[in-house]
């Protein structure tokens, strides 16, 4: 029986999380970083809080109920106490453990919670199963029908209805090439990875990715039988789904044959950048290759003779890419370099905008005041454009703009990059 270090009492669920727990020093440096402390002013609500409750329920002294059931899924994950902790308690993995104590014990019920599972475990896994379930959404929203049952839905489902987005074009929806080559002399040779959501939802992101690639001097190669990379399950609790969505992403992917793989979605870089935690020994080589598109394209510095993009764009940072990958400076850098192009500051660019993966379904409230906070420094600035490199962040600005009457266009970094390239013959 594992047994506390400091004064010997036997540990039960989240053992394992015990000795990260010991390391917060309650100093609440963490505290104004914390969206969901900043919205309540609840200690509960903060990672302070998070954190002594997982230490509680580890030492026997607070059960695994409904208090620590309800802090975990208001937590957001998005991991800004992380970069805020000078302690360096490694929240992200705490805030997993504790998710998957609650999954074990079957502690989350009612309808969002068996849709989230349900969804997570038996259809964003399966490209194929993914790909006709959006054709069905799709064909619902052509024809109207969705609309037309929605008085029907309970009134939570209805809730989630009207956060659904609308589905592209199928033109944009399809799969990418197997192999692309560098336009010019080749500079180096890269494995990009496509995600789950991203063909369906984003596909123009996932060309315009393979387009500035090439256009930047990389052989692009896609490797057939990669899939979704385990995040969502991750943070949800399904740690066994995680582990074999990792592995099949370790097996697809060849770290020897390429300089980098390259990830466009932020949620799924953290995921495969910390894949060797969930496989140890057996994903080291892969994790370490895993780079976000722009720290590549910034390092190898984009085609000379780029096109005008006229107007201002805000850059936001999504949390997993700047809490838990550390990565800020590179997508800034290639907005400032497209001609035409003027980056300006808005007051909250670090702050989590609410979407954190399915939260803005499963928490809508806390989600819409999260957002409502992030459109209120955007709205000050006025941007032409937002961007931000992940996909649910695209989604819930697309839907903070719909809502707040924003003028501006939501957009992946590299499809400004991808623009400008394109205006190139008008130089
Ligand atoms: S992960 Fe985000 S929401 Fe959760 S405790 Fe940390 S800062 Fe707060
Ligand atoms: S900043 Fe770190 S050490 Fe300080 S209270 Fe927050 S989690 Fe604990």
């Amino acid at each position: 029986m594992t047994t506390s270090p400091e004064n010997g009492t036997p540990l039960g669920v989240l053992a394992a999380a015990y000795e990260s727990t010991l390391d917060c020093v309650h100093c609440g440096l963490c505290l104004t970083a914390c969206p969901t402390y900043r919205e309540t002013g609840r200690e509960t609500s903060s990672p302070r809080g998070r954190i002594y409750l997982m230490r509680g329920v580890a030492e026997g002294r607070i059960p695994l109920g409904e208090t620590i059931v309800e802090e975990a899924a208001l937590c957001l994950g998005c991991r800004a106490c992380e970069t805020a902790c000078p302690a360096g308690v490694p929240y992200g993995a705490l805030l997993e453990e504790t998710r998957a104590a609650v999954a074990d014990a079957d502690l989350r019920t009612g309808i969002a919670a068996r849709i989230e599972r349900s969804a997570l475990a038996d259809l964003v896994p399966h490209p194929r199963r993914l790909h006709w379930a959006v054709n069905l959404l799709a064909g619902a929203q052509r024809l109207g029908l969705d609309r037309l049952v929605r008085p029907l839905m309970p009134q939570r489902l209805r809730e989630m209805h009207a956060l659904l987005p609308q589905i592209p074009p199928s033109s944009e929806r399809g799969r990418l090439p197997a192999f692309t080559p560098a336009e010019g002399p080749t500079r180096g040779r890269v494995a990009v990875f496509e995600g789950c959501i991203m063909p369906e939802m984003f596909g123009r992101v996932n060309a315009a990715t393979v387009r500035v690639l090439a256009a930047s001097g990389f052989d692009v190669v896609v490797p057939q039988g990669q899939g979704c990379c385990g995040a969502l399950q991750a943070h949800s609790g399904d740690a066994t789904t995680a582990r074999a969505l990792a592995s099949r992403n370790v097996a697809a992917f060849d770290p020897a044959d390429v300089d980098a793989i390259v990830v466009n979605s932020a949620g799924c870089g953290a995921a495969m950048r910390e894949a060797d935690h969930v496989l140890p020994g057996e994903a080291d080589d892969f994790a370490r290759k895993v780079r976000d598109v722009s720290e590549v394209l910034a390092e190898a510095g984009l085609p000379r003779d780029l096109g005008r993009v006229e107007g201002t764009v805000c850059y936001d940072d999504p949390c997993h890419l700047i809490h838990a990958q550390g990565v800020s400076l590179p997508p800034r850098a290639l907005l400032e370099a497209i001609p035409g192009l003027t980056l300006v500051a808005h007051d909250d660019p670090g702050g989590c905008c609410g979407a954190a993966g399915i939260y803005n379904l499963t928490q809508p409230e806390m989600s819409a005041r999260i957002l409502a906070r992030k459109m209120d420094a955007l709205s000050a600035v006025a941007p032409d454009f937002i961007a931000s490199g992940n996909p649910g962040c695209l989604m819930q600005l697309s839907t903070g703009v719909a809502v707040h009457g924003l003028q501006a266009e939501v957009v992946h970094p590299v499809e400004l990059i991808d623009r400008a390239i394109a205006a190139r013959s008008a130089n």
